[in-house]
């Protein structure tokens, strides 16, 4: 028997490679020409080269990420540092210092004045330890507000990136997830990873040719406009869209947007190949091989600015931490309005589960109740999930 996914994101591409895999047929249908969703590259006429929607860093211990690379083999696409490491620039004292975590669990490196953040004392780290018992409605900044100069070195970006949300609002248990699955456990689970070649090289183009080679009927540019109840199917579209298709479900509505720029230049890579900013506007920057690409969370903060101002405002953040020219290179910007659901606890209790009332109905996407902030990781599960909760029901 077939089954239909809709939405050719991470989490529709996870779901249809985990069916085609148990002998099912899959019908992947995808509103837009190319999949992806938002996650994905394209070639940029004013840059030259391809480009993604933005920078995605993800860790080594998303491992439901790494076993989909795996499966469609492309689990050396991903790229990174060899170890836990995250160089990073503060703007407003203007050094550069490395986070250096150590790789087992016990986190020998807060014992360590020279490995510490600059200007932190150990007992700072151990205000951290209230976000293990972060309640539903905590909110991030009052939680943390025990770290001392932690947050404003360190914590403020992390959450902020991993959130995509102003930690004044974000829900704490949100971040507590995170740091569950990375620095709870240790180095191991902490080093950075981001696609090596781009986005759809990584994550989109190996899992269709996988699909194709194994029979699965891969529809792009089809936007489904209605379900048939009677069909088993896994909806993987973004909230508001699932909104239209099932009436009365219950989905976040409030969105953050992501602004990312990139800018024509080489820049050599460093130690890891990509650099957190402290205290401007400026928050990670990746070289790239011909391009510098800036990625700046909860964007909604600057939606005032012209494109130029914030161009002229990154650069010039860029060019102090790297002693470059002052004249802006050519450049892209890329404003994802909706780029994730806003992690406050109301969005938060608003997550729907993967199971639906109609039993041939799976939900999948970041959007839904994955226990994840709204990640590639957690996409990847809700897709697992979904396929793993249908075909449950097709064989009972
Ligand atoms: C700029 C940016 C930076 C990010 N950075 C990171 C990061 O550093 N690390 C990280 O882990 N995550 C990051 N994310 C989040 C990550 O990209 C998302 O969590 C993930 O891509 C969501 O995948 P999804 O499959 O759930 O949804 P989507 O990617 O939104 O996929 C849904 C798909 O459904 C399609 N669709 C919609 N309606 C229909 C319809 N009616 N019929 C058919 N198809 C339909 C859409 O076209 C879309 O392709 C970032 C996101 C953005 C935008």
């Amino acid at each position: 028997m077939s089954v239909h996914v809709i939405g050719a994101g991470v989490a529709g591409l996870a779901a249809a490679c985990q069916l085609t895999e148990a002998g099912h047929h899959v019908v992947l249908f995808e509103a837009a020409k190319t999949a992806g969703g938002r996650a994905r590259s394209h070639y940029d006429n004013v840059l030259g080269c391809r480009i993604d929607n933005g920078n995605h860093l993800l860790l080594s211990g998303n491992i439901a990420t790494l076993a989909y690379l795996q499966r469609i083999g492309a689990k050396r696409s991903l790229t990174g540092p060899a170890e836990p490491i995250f160089p990073f620039h503060d703007l407003r004292t203007g050094k550069s210092w490395t986070l250096r975590l150590n790789q087992g669990g016990f986190p020998w490196w807060i014992f360590s004045r020279r490995r510490r953040v600059p200007g932190t004392r150990l007992h700072h780290y151990l205000g951290l330890l209230k976000i293990r018992r972060a309640k539903p409605s905590d909110l991030v900044a009052p939680l943390l507000a025990g770290t001392g100069p932690l947050y404003p070195q360190l914590l403020e970006l992390l959450a902020v990136s991993a959130l995509n949300t102003s930690p004044q609002v974000a829900a704490a248990a949100a971040l507590r997830s995170v740091f569950a699955e990375s620095l709870d456990l240790g180095g191991y689970a902490t080093i950075p990873r981001y696609a090596r070649a781009g986005l759809s090289e990584t994550f989109v183009d190996p899992a269709l040719n996988w699909l194709r080679e194994r029979g699965a009927e891969i529809r792009l540019g089809e936007r489904v406009s209605e379900l048939n109840p009677a069909q088993a199917t896994i909806l993987a579209v973004p909230p508001w869209a699932a909104a239209e298709l099932v009436p009365g479900l219950t989905v976040p509505n409030e969105f953050e947007s992501i602004y990312n720029l990139h800018f024509k230049y080489s820049l050599p890579p460093g130690e890891a190949g990509f650099w957190g900013f402290i205290g401007g506007m400026t928050e990670w920057v990746f070289a790239h091989s011909s391009v510098v690409s800036v990625t700046i969370s909860a964007a909604s903060r600057y939606a005032d600015m012209s494109a130029e101002d914030i161009a002229a405002k990154v650069w010039s953040e860029i060019a102090s931490a790297f002693s470059l020219p002052p004249e802006i290179p050519v450049y892209r910007a890329v404003w994802e309005k909706r780029a994730t659901m806003q992690a406050t606890p109301a969005q938060m209790a608003r997550r729907p589960k993967t199971r639906t009332s109609n039993p041939n109905l799976m939900l999948a996407g970041d959007w839904t109740d994955t226990g994840l902030p709204a990640t590639i990781e957690g996409a990847i599960r809700s897709g697992n999930a979904a396929a793993q909760a249908l075909m449950s029901n097709l064989n009972s």
